[in-house]
């Protein structure tokens, strides 16, 4: 994408024609000072290769190398320790990267404002786990010197390096003599987009889901506060198990049956199996609908999309009974008896808002 809109931009292309203008500059600089160093280098080495070391005789009339006066190894000493700086190219050599990087430098402030709230939304509500990376950034492309004048401003979302610059390595030096060649590296910093609170945004793998967000609360005093699993399966999973649900009638809370545990957990069991069991619910007098945990059970189960048809249908995987007109009609036939059922009595108020969900669903999701 960002290529795609540099290809697009003249300013951006501009810039980057600075930015390289800039870096060639800075390259003949270097070249003269390269020029300098090495003639200064040429110029001791020449000069300590036409002289001879000092020796002087000691107490016991033995010659002996007088290092501290000897001017030749002072000349070789000071041609040694001579270094020059390596000049870091300012731009990838990878042509899509450098545009990406300009691209970054030359942001659209409106751009850079959407990424960066479309990165909070995802990040703060939709991943509550964040993966550290296990390089941590060396810097980013807005800290980097040579970037510095042309940074507009400084986005939430950005790129930076997990690499570190030559300039900040034992490279950033050499000593002579040295080929004009070796001194100008190309660029070290190997981008990736960071989060500017330390993540690096392709490092962050988990799906993204509201889900979290939208859990229903029980009281902790309700006997089905102990069923959250049912009542709010996790994304991707489809409730618990069959045997799980076998297993659980050795824990059965005070103040539920056996049986209505069941059913409760039941509803659950499998996207493909959530909507067919409702009708056998709605005509079995086990599940209370008025208890608020069984409606709120029955609501998430009608609202709750669900997992894709891989298969290619439109419709979700949950939503297949609704082309069978068999068993939309024995759900209509249940949810009319139990409409009817309460019509009298004001305190149904709960049960009579999850069976017009239901009725809601039915309008919405069948074609037939
Ligand atoms: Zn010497």
């Amino acid at each position: 994408m960002q290529v795609r809109v540099f290809d697009q931009t003249e300013e951006m292309q501009d810039l980057r024609d600075e930015i390289e203008a800039d870096d060639e500059e800075a390259q003949e600089e270097k070249k003269e000072e390269w020029l300098e160093t090495s003639t200064e280098y040429e110029q001791h080495i020449a000069q300590a290769s036409k002289m001879t070391c000092l020796y002087e005789r000691d107490m016991d009339d033995v010659l002996v190398h007088d290092a501290k006066s000897c001017t030749e190894c002072y000349l070789e000493r000071v041609a040694r320790r001579m270094r020059i700086q390596v000049h870091e190219r300012y731009l990838s050599d990878d042509d899509t990267l450098a545009k990406a990087t300009v691209f970054e430098l030359a942001i659209p402030e409106a751009f850079a404002a959407w990424r960066d709230a479309t990165w909070v939304i995802l990040r703060d509500m939709m991943r509550p786990q964040q993966v550290f990376s296990d390089k941590p950034p060396h810097l980013t492309i807005h800290e980097y010197p040579p970037f510095a004048d042309y940074v507009e401003h400084v986005p939430k979302v950005l790129l930076a390096s997990k690499t570190k610059s030559f300039m900040k390595t034992h490279y950033a030096s050499t000593s002579l003599p040295v080929t004009l060649e070796k001194l100008i590296l190309p660029s070290g910093l190997k981008y990736a987009l960071l989060d500017t609170s330390g993540y690096f945004t392709a490092r962050q793998i988990h799906t993204p889901s509201l889900s979290e967000l939208v859990k229903p609360k029980l009281s902790s005093k309700s006997p089905f506060s102990s069923l959250t699993a049912s009542l709010h399966p996790k994304s991707g999973v489809t409730g618990i198990t069959s045997n799980e649900v076998i297993a659980w009638q050795t824990s059965v809370p005070r103040g539920m049956s056996v049986l209505e545990g069941w059913s409760f957990q039941e509803l659950r069991i499998g996207h493909n199996l959530q909507w067919p069991r409702l009708p056998r619910e709605l005509t079995s007098p086990v599940l209370n609908f008025a208890n608020e945990a069984v409606s709120l059970l029955v609501r998430q189960l009608a609202l709750q999309a669900g997992p894709k048809d891989c298969a290619g249908s439109l419709r979700r995987v949950a939503h297949w009974p609704f082309e069978d007109r068999e068993l939309c009609n024995a759900m209509l036939t249940a949810l009319a008896r139990r409409v009817t059922a309460v019509s009298s009595n004001y305190r149904e108020c709960d049960s009579v808002e999850t069976y017009l969900t239901l009725i809601l669903r039915l309008i919405t999701l069948t074609t037939i």
